[in-house]
């Protein structure tokens, strides 16, 4: 809820139809998501000394959110699901872990129970980064209404837009009034009018405004049309570059689930992947095809701001050490991944012809360097 005078309540009118849409008790709309996760982590109590488990592979949002409340963003790799490694998970669990953070990257899920299992098994937070995932399902239930909490983006080229905001989801109502209050400066919003609320803890301003929550309300109720049209799309897309023998697909633990935003695939080694990209490129068909594993923004290889620890103010020594050591980590295990995988975006604009005319064209260009 956001308090606006005057009867404007575009806020939460989009709360109300996020809620029903995604099927969660209680949301926070907020200025972006990555206000959302900096909100839900007060929230949640998270902060000095905790670490937080979240993967190599995700928008720097994630470490950035970890350190604005203080706590040590552990990244440990990912697998051919593009998101957290179960066995890294278990691994990188120590006493002082309060939270793993699921990032369901590129429109499709981790792997909900097993991570809940191991939430449940260690007592800690689960955390669903969906900013990504918009509309996507794991066994029925929406992306971000899992874990203990869960989180989306409402930047401008997510599935859902605002222009920019972003919002918490919970079924936990202690996490709601904490969001609530955190992202309007600590207001309880129980008094007569805000001079008269009182103030349970420090809080801040991350509050959406009343334009962006009415663009967020026609975009919500087309949810559905741009997850079709995704769907439908991408099938189209799949069906073409099945047809080639080297070509295999990101594992997705529940494939009707997915949202469809992607299609991520992977070749068979990293010079192939490598000369695969360059070929794209020289055809001037890369647009739209993302090779992650030399992209600055997305995965820990290129991250040389977090391995050197350059922020503008100090950091405290301890945190610092921590966040260095965790960033300049052996991330083999996910370079073996990243390193042969392309994710193509999925269009819905597309026309039949335009998307058969893309898919020869990779297609074609895979042949090329397989034949060199
Ligand atoms: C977009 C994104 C965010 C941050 O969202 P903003 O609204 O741009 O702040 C966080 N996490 C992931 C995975 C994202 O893709």
């Amino acid at each position: 809820m956001i308090i606006i005078e005057n009867g404007h309540w575009k806020a939460k009118e989009l709360e109300t139809e996020i809620n029903k849409y995604f099927g969660c008790k209680h949301s926070q709309l907020v200025s972006s998501g990555t206000a959302a996760l900096t909100t839900v982590m007060q929230a949640l109590g998270i902060g000095y000394g905790d670490e937080i488990i979240c993967p190599s592979f995700t928008f720097v949002a994630s470490f950035e959110a970890i350190l604005s409340v203080g706590a040590v963003p552990v990244m440990v790799d990912v697998d051919d699901t593009l998101t957290l490694n179960l066995k890294a998970v278990k691994a990188a669990i120590t006493p002082k872990t309060k939270c793993v953070m699921p990032v369901h990257m590129c429109g499709s899920m981790a792997d909900m129970d097993a991570l809940q299992q191991i939430c449940k098994e260690h007592n800690l937070i689960l955390l669903e980064d969906a900013c990504q995932a918009i509309g996507a399902t794991y066994k029925g239930k929406k992306l971000g209404t899992i874990g203990d909490a869960g989180t989306f983006s409402f930047d401008y080229v997510k599935t859902m837009t605002c222009g920019e905001g972003g919002v918490v989801m919970t079924n936990r109502e202690d996490i709601y009034i904490n969001s609530d209050g955190f992202s309007d400066h600590g207001h309880d919003h129980k008094g007569v009018d805000r001079g008269a609320d009182l103030h349970p803890f420090i809080g801040y301003n991350f509050r959406i405004s009343e334009l962006h929550a009415a663009v967020g309300l026609a975009q919500i109720s087309r949810v559905d049309e741009f997850l079709a049209t995704q769907k439908k799309n991408h099938a189209a897309l799949k069906n073409i570059l099945a047809t080639v023998p080297e070509i295999s697909f990101r594992r997705i633990p529940d494939p009707e689930g997915d949202s469809c935003t992607f299609l991520s695939w992977f070749l068979p080694t990293e010079e192939i992947t490598k000369a695969v990209v360059a070929e794209l490129k020289a055809q001037n068909i890369l647009a739209g095809n993302f090779y992650w594993y030399n992209n600055n923004w997305h995965y820990v290889r290129k991250w040389d701001h977090l391995k050197t620890g350059a922020t503008l103010s100090a950091l405290s020594p301890e945190l610092k050490e921590k966040v260095m050591h965790h960033a300049n980590k052996d991330f083999s295990v996910s370079d073996a991944v990243m390193s042969r995988c392309i994710s193509t975006a999925i269009s819905l604009v597309w026309t039949d012809e335009q998307i058969k005319e893309k898919g020869e064209k990779i297609v074609a260009a895979i042949q090329k360097v397989m034949t060199k």
